[in-house]
């Protein structure tokens, strides 16, 4: 047995050194005992990693971002298995694609544990203002991580908090800005933060600025803001009282960013894209690989809806690139659209599939789903301010409408939105794809380049 001892919980570079020689020297797996810091090692384990020996290799870069995140789960198997897999790697460089392999799906699960914990954090993180007389105010948080993620973190705090000096309190390490260099010291109780001072006014402001009422679903609550973090948040005692005012401050919210907004959009976008990465508003982010959101310039006049990722989106991470896409990037084309110039997203924005061997087969997303993900299409929305809206089949119809339609009793009309804007309904390009008749499929792809000339001519008139 080989011992490979790792200087703390989150060491990626100690692990990719004691991984390099150990795969150098030809060490199977289960001939290494990884241990962390002076924990006590298996009885058997007696021997340390071996030294370097000459030579290198290199593994694909998503293979390192993958085991950079992995490695900062809870889970004590996470070193061992990240061995595995870079063993595996070395005589099977494409291993990663192979989304079947229970290895890579397990890693990747660890991985989208850890980048959600980490959203969660950069969400639910609220700093409160220590006075000390003479010095700089100093902000204090405490927050609680289901796994080793302050240290990767740490960045995006100084980063978004750069002027202050702050330091995030955890129960296994602490992490301290002083507007300039990031330090860290060990873990802290919570009795070490302090519990409320002027600072939670200024919160409270911004949440209630910030709050969108009609889309709070108290039951769903603990699903979105786990209960563990409201004791950390002074906003849930708002919520009541902001509800009660929900349609007033709706309009007035929407009205202020429609003001607000400006030459900002794309920052925005960027942000909100950010923050949908980490969503967890329903159950379909769970066997999901990522959340696919939009893509296209924030000043298009044309939005492009569709259902939701397919298979391949889910992989690539982008909306319209798989089979349906290429239907849809024809049919755009021969309708006189430049796909670069339009706004392309979907109403829901995780895969939902059924397992079937090992293959994923598509479904259809539910009404609860639709509603939940709704929130992400109207920032969208609010956003791009398309002037006019494409939905793609009747999931983008109601996501868009907010009730069931039937295509072929809306299609070819405009239907004014709650915005302003123009919706036009037509068929999905997957419904294309799916007729068994080749003249009746040919008959209905030009309908659906003839909507999307409608749309087109729309647009147009109001550059
Ligand atoms: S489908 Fe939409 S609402 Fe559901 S988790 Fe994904 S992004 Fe969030």
């Amino acid at each position: 047995m080989h011992v490979a001892t790792l200087a703390s919980e989150d060491d990626f570079d100690g692990w990719r050194t004691a991984a390099r020689t150990l795969a150098l020297a030809g060490v199977a797996p289960d001939a290494v005992v990884w241990q962390v810091g002076d924990q006590p090692a298996d009885l058997f384990a007696d021997q340390p990693a071996p030294d370097a020996p000459s030579g290198a290799f290199s593994v694909p870069r998503p293979f390192v971002d993958l085991a950079r995140r992995a490695l900062c789960h809870r889970d004590p198997e996470r070193f061992a298995l990240l061995y595995t897999l870079l063993t595996r790697i070395r005589a099977q460089p494409k291993l990663l694609d192979d989304q079947a392999d229970p290895l890579v799906r397990r890693i990747e699960h660890l991985a989208k544990d850890v980048r959600r914990d980490m959203h969660k954090m950069r969400a639910f993180v609220r700093f409160r203002e220590i006075a000390v007389d003479g010095a700089e105010p100093r902000y204090v948080a405490w927050f609680e991580p289901d796994n080793h993620i302050v240290r990767a973190n740490a960045d995006f705090f100084a980063r978004r908090f750069t002027t202050m000096h702050w330091s995030i309190l955890t129960p296994e390490l602490s992490v301290h800005w002083d507007g300039d260099t990031l330090a860290f010291t060990p873990g802290a109780h919570r009795a070490d933060a302090p519990d409320g001072d002027p600072l939670e006014e200024t919160w409270k402001t911004y949440y209630a600025a910030i709050f969108n009422p009609a889309r709070v679903k108290v039951g769903a609550m603990t699903k979105e803001m786990p209960r563990k973090y409201w004791k950390n948040m002074l906003e849930t005692a708002l919520v009541p009282e902001l509800l009660a005012s929900a349609q007033k401050r709706e309009s007035g919210m929407i009205a202020a960013a429609h003001a607000d907004i400006g030459g900002n959009a794309r920052v925005s976008w960027e942000a909100l894209r950010e923050e949908s990465g980490g969503c967890t508003r329903c159950p379909l982010y769970g066997p999901a690989t990522q959340t696919v959101f939009g893509e296209g310039p924030t000043d298009a006049r044309l939005m492009f809806v569709g259902e939701q990722p397919g298979d391949q989106e889910d992989i690539a991470g982008r909306p319209f690139v798989g089979p349906a896409g290429q239907v849809f990037d024809r049919a755009i084309t021969a309708a006189g659209i430049d796909r670069a110039r339009v706004y392309v997203t979907n109403a829901v924005k995780h895969f939902k599939f059924e397992p079937r061997g090992k293959r994923r087969i598509h479904a259809k997303p539910a009404g609860p789903e639709i509603d939940a993900c709704r929130w992400w299409l109207d920032q969208e929305r609010v956003l791009v301010r398309p002037p006019v809206t494409v939905a793609l089949g009747a999931t983008a119809a109601r996501a868009l409408l907010g009730r069931v339609v039937t295509i072929s009793k809306s299609r070819g009309t405009a239907i004014t939105l709650p915005d302003g804007g123009e919706c036009w309904v037509t068929v999905h390009p997957s419904y294309l794809l799916r007729l068994p008749d080749r003249v009746q499929a040919e008959e209905e792809y030009a309908r659906f380049v003839e909507d999307l000339t409608t749309a087109r001519n729309r647009a147009e008139a109001f550059a």
